[in-house]
């Protein structure tokens, strides 16, 4: 199997801790692993350059949901900022808001799929509680400068809490959350583990647990820590940081090759100044589900968009921004630990496969 839907989940890298106390036991094993966490909570804030407490969770979904209805609680204004193409993880959220009585400012994403910062200026009010606005998009690839948006947020309204759904960044390029309140990571997008997320708090900010029970994690996420995730999550980003540019510059070799297939079919690609892990294409005439579904035939795993819609239904963000582009959509996300080889695979698979589905003669 060759696999290029990286951005959905990646391969998990070997681990196995041998931690495996409840680290709220009293004893020597409960001990250990409560140390080990405190040191992957250190490695993971040194990656991010924040000082700060990490909340660790069963996923990204749930640090997005405790950041937006977290640090509503500690907060009595209204109004709540996010974008029109956020992860279901996001939007289900604020869409309960609505039902909640918050009102929603939904920024429209352009064509590149960023927010324009004039619109965010303009947006923000007095008694703006929440901004929720992702860093990297996930089938897009569009990358915000989020450091500049979190800057126009505090600069009209100091006290609205800023959150960054960060998880197609965070070990994969350069990130900069200075400004930045609340920071969401996960496992599974890094070579760690499905079932670990994690929710960073910036030195001074506050979120109410959206779990109730045992005090664990300072009383802020009910539950006993997923020590394995925690220990592969941070073991993960310590294996992205370490090679984040070359890592960086070896995607960008992969991706950079695929689209020289663009000599021979004129494929539109979705967003130019992506981040180079994610690649949204569209072919002509050819539809991007059935180019899917030859691809997996032959052994090789793209997707047409997000694969977070809990079904697989035709859906795809591109139908927000650019619906004329939507059927014809394919991403094609990258890892370092695919290899050239593969690329030219890939490269053959789309060359025949599209022009099977669309009667384009390659030269
Ligand atoms: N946010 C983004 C940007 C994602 O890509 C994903 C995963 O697809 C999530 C959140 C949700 O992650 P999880 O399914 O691990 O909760």
């Amino acid at each position: 199997m060759i696999y290029f839907d990286n951005a959905a989940t990646t391969p998990p890298l070997p681990f196995f801790p041998p931690w495996f106390g409840n680290p709220s036991s009293l004893h020597e094993a409960g001990i250990r692993a409560e140390g080990e966490i405190r040191k992957a909570t250190g490695t993971l804030l040194s990656f991010a350059a924040q000082n700060g407490v990490i909340v660790y969770t069963s996923g990204a979904t749930e640090a997005n949901n405790t950041a937006i209805f977290g640090s509503l609680r500690k907060h009595s204004g209204k109004h709540v900022i996010t974008t029109n193409i956020e992860h279901p993880s996001v939007v289900a959220c604020f869409q309960r808001l609505e039902g909640m009585g918050y009102e929603v400012t939904y920024l429209p994403a352009a064509e590149n799929g960023c927010v324009s910062e004039a619109e965010l200026s303009d947006a923000v009010r007095p008694d703006t509680a929440l901004v929720s606005i992702f860093y990297v998009h996930n089938e897009l690839g569009a990358v915000h400068d989020i450091r500049r948006l979190a800057e126009i947020v505090h600069g009209k309204n100091k006290d609205a809490v800023f959150h960054t759904d960060a998880v197609q960044a965070f070990g994969k390029i350069k990130t900069d959350f200075r400004g930045v309140d609340l920071v969401t990571f996960c496992g599974h997008k890094i070579h760690g583990a499905k079932g670990i997320g994690a929710l960073l708090l910036k030195n001074g900010i506050r979120v109410d647990p959206i779990f109730f029970g045992g005090g664990q994690q300072g009383g802020l996420r009910a539950g006993t820590e997923n020590v394995e995730g925690i220990l592969s999550l941070a073991n993960a980003a310590k294996h992205a940081y370490e090679n984040l540019d070359s890592n960086f510059q070896k995607v960008k070799g992969f991706r950079d090759e695929f689209l020289k297939i663009s000599e021979v079919l004129g494929l539109r690609i979705n967003c130019e100044d992506a981040s180079p892990y994610i690649l949204n294409i569209s072919i002509p005439n050819v539809k991007g589900e059935i180019l899917l579904n030859a691809l997996s035939a032959e052994g090789i795993c793209v997707s047409t968009g997000s694969a977070c819609h809990g079904t697989r239904d035709k859906k795809n963000v591109l139908r927000t921004i650019n619906p004329k582009y939507a059927e014809n959509a394919l991403r094609v996300s990258f890892s370092y630990m695919n290899t050239m080889e593969e690329v030219y695979t890939l490269k053959e698979a789309v060359l025949r496969g599209a022009s099977n589905l669309s009667g384009i003669r390659r030269r």
